[in-house]
């Protein structure tokens, strides 16, 4: 090696010793002779004084270099001077005394500060991405993405699973989005998928007698992408036969509590992960992915609506719509510009409008006490001061407080209120940034009607199985058919989903049908599947975790590219290899393909 310590291992122990360091300038001061650097390698940094009087040659080295130049350094530990330690910095009660030092690597002037936590463009940081990844921030989210994982294989390691790997050129797997598909050169007109997931290769390893699989791995799914999206991205994938739902909760529980008390001990954790329906979960938040760190629950507020006189709320429910709302502690007195910004926000969610009542009065007096003047709405001269009253009431407001009000079809009015339930739960401080709120969301409905073509499509995907209760209205009423699919949701995050599965032939079989496929359809893309169900397929479940949002949700960022080493824009591309790029005409012929230019 061309060190003998680390940087940032050096303490007051080591006084006296002389050491050989390597790293980066991270810093350099010049003190009216002396010079100062402070040198960075991957555990820190550590000042090294360079002094003409002592070491001329070193010092006119050390005068050449500047930030980001890679230099090694002989020196020797010394107690900083009175006064001069610096108890911000993790070496900072010794230096090394410099005797010799040379130049690694030159570097450029980097494109944007590598020594401090300023704000630079991300597009600038993608491209120089190996520089970003000096910066601290990225440095420790490197490391703590690993030991993340670590734990996660440790853990499972002690519970008997097996890591497998499973490949990356399959055959298509369904999880509800595109394919991205490779050619094969040697079976012309023939594709590989790249995996959505692993699952059926899972759930054969099931049939293959494993019992306990796990797998860290990749999937790519072409999706139009959103912010929180990745065309690839990474899953702790994990499969167990001889289960039901409560053995694979408890051990996604046992999972994640370990890992936020190793990797975020300062978080709160509320203990147990509470257990909500999916049912549930959409008539108290109006989500099923709720942030549970805060109440601000929905009520149906239809009956009184509908007695209400006011035209945009009846109107709603002569239409079949429903008129539900939340309530927003201690804001009666938002301003026209906040309230015009929560009805922007339900707007994009598809609502026509919002019914804002600020119930001004004596802060905290019950709502009965509620006077006429006391009602702030632009709907005031519309309304009773009984019907407002009501309203408080169903929302268990006090004087003070600030009804919100949508009215229309249900899943519009739910994902409006959901919608600001979050807005106004960062923006009244009721989401505590210290706490990681788990819960379980179970029982989702097996299928959905898709808008377009009205065929039904799965809710999670088509290896879910049914409650076994429901499968009688499997033809009758598919809508109506819960399954076994289960999600794990933080701070109103998914961060992993699964089911029980079908290991019955003839029940996948029957499913497959009502997803619209044929039999020849189904033969040709799932028989392989079918046809190892016959040979003495055990009962199993599992789940998939995503690695990327659990990471950030850990690490304190909203954005999942702050988590991953080498992320892709918003529009899939890679800034720094300029993936993907076009390619020689040669190489599509070997392909067997030809160019289109899109129309
Ligand atoms: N394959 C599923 C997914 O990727 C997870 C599972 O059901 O295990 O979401």
């Amino acid at each position: 090696m061309l060190k003998t310590h680390d940087c940032g291992e050096l303490t007051p122990q080591h006084i006296g010793e002389t050491v050989q360091l390597a790293g980066w300038v991270h810093r350099r001061r010049d003190h009216g002779g002396l010079i100062f650097l402070d040198l960075r390698d991957r555990s820190g940094l550590a000042q090294v004084v360079f002094d003409p009087q002592e070491v001329a040659e070193a010092h006119a080295t050390a005068d050449t270099v500047r930030n980001e130049w890679v230099i090694s350094v002989e020196g020797k530990i010394a107690k900083r001077p009175e006064g001069t330690e610096n108890p911000r910095m993790a070496t900072g009660e010794i230096e090394v005394r410099a005797v010799r030092t040379s130049v690694l690597n030159p570097a450029k002037t980097p494109p944007f500060y590598i020594n401090e936590e300023s704000e630079v463009d991300e597009a600038l940081r993608l491209r120089y991405r190996y520089l970003d990844l000096r910066r601290e921030r990225m440095a420790q989210n490197l490391r703590m993405r690993h030991r993340l994982v670590k734990i996660i294989r440790d853990e499972l390691d002690d519970r008997d699973f097996l890591e497998i790997e499973t490949p990356i050129l399959i055959k298509s797997t369904p999880e509800g989005a595109r394919d991205y598909l490779v050619p094969s050169r040697v079976n012309p007109g023939h594709f590989y998928a790249l995996p959505q997931s692993p699952q059926q290769l899972k759930q054969l390893l099931m049939v293959a007698g494993v019992e306990r699989y796990f797998q860290i791995a990749r999937c790519f799914r072409d999706e139009d992408l959103r912010a929180d999206r990745q065309p690839e991205f990474t899953q702790l994938d994990l499969e167990m036969s001889f289960v039901d739902e409560s053995d694979i909760l408890s051990l996604m529980e046992i999972l994640y509590v370990r890992i936020v008390e190793e990797i975020a001990p300062e978080k709160r954790l509320p203990k147990p992960f509470p257990r909500i329906t999916h049912a549930e979960a959409l008539e108290r938040y109006g989500s099923d992915k709720p942030d549970l760190r805060f109440g601000m629950q929905l009520h149906d507020l239809s009956e009184i609506a509908s007695g209400s006189g006011l035209g945009v709320l009846t109107g709603a429910l002569e239409q079949g719509g429903v008129v539900n709302g939340i309530l927003a502690p201690g804001s009666a007195g938002f301003s026209r510009r906040e309230l015009d910004q929560l009805t922007d926000i339900v707007r994009e969610h598809g609502a026509r409008g919002l019914v804002s009542i600020g119930l001004e009065g004596e802060a905290g007096a019950p709502v009965a006490a509620l006077q006429e003047d006391g009602v702030r709405s632009a709907v005031s001269s519309h309304l009773s001061v009984e019907t407002v009253r009501a309203f408080g009431a169903a929302l268990e407001a006090k004087l003070g407080d600030l009804a919100l009000i949508v009215a229309g079809p249900e899943d519009v009015v739910r994902a409006s209120l959901s919608a600001l339930r979050n807005e106004l739960g960062e923006r009244l401080g009721l989401a505590d940034p210290n706490e990681l709120a788990f819960a379980f969301v179970t029982d989702f409905p097996l299928f959905e009607r898709h808008e377009d073509s009205g065929r039904w499509g799965s809710v999670h995907h088509p290896f879910t199985a049914p409650r076994p209760e429901d499968i009688g209205k499997l033809d009758s009423a598919p809508g109506e058919v819960l399954s076994r699919a289960y999600d794990a949701v933080v701070n109103g995050y998914e961060v992993a989903s699964g089911s029980i599965r079908i290991h019955d032939q003839g029940l996948q079989g029957r499913i497959f049908g009502i997803l619209g496929y044929t039999e020849e359809q189904t033969r040709d893309r799932f028989g392989h599947l079918l046809e190892a169900f016959e040979y003495g397929a055990p009962p199993h479940g599992g789940f998939a975790s995503g690695i990327d949002r659990l990471a950030a949700v850990l690490a304190g960022d909203a954005n999942i590219r702050e988590v991953i080493p080498f992320p892709k824009t918003q529009t899939g591309q890679d800034l720094m290899t300029s993936a993907p790029s076009i390619v020689e005409e040669e190489q599509l012929a070997d392909l067997h393909l030809e160019f289109r230019q899109p129309s």
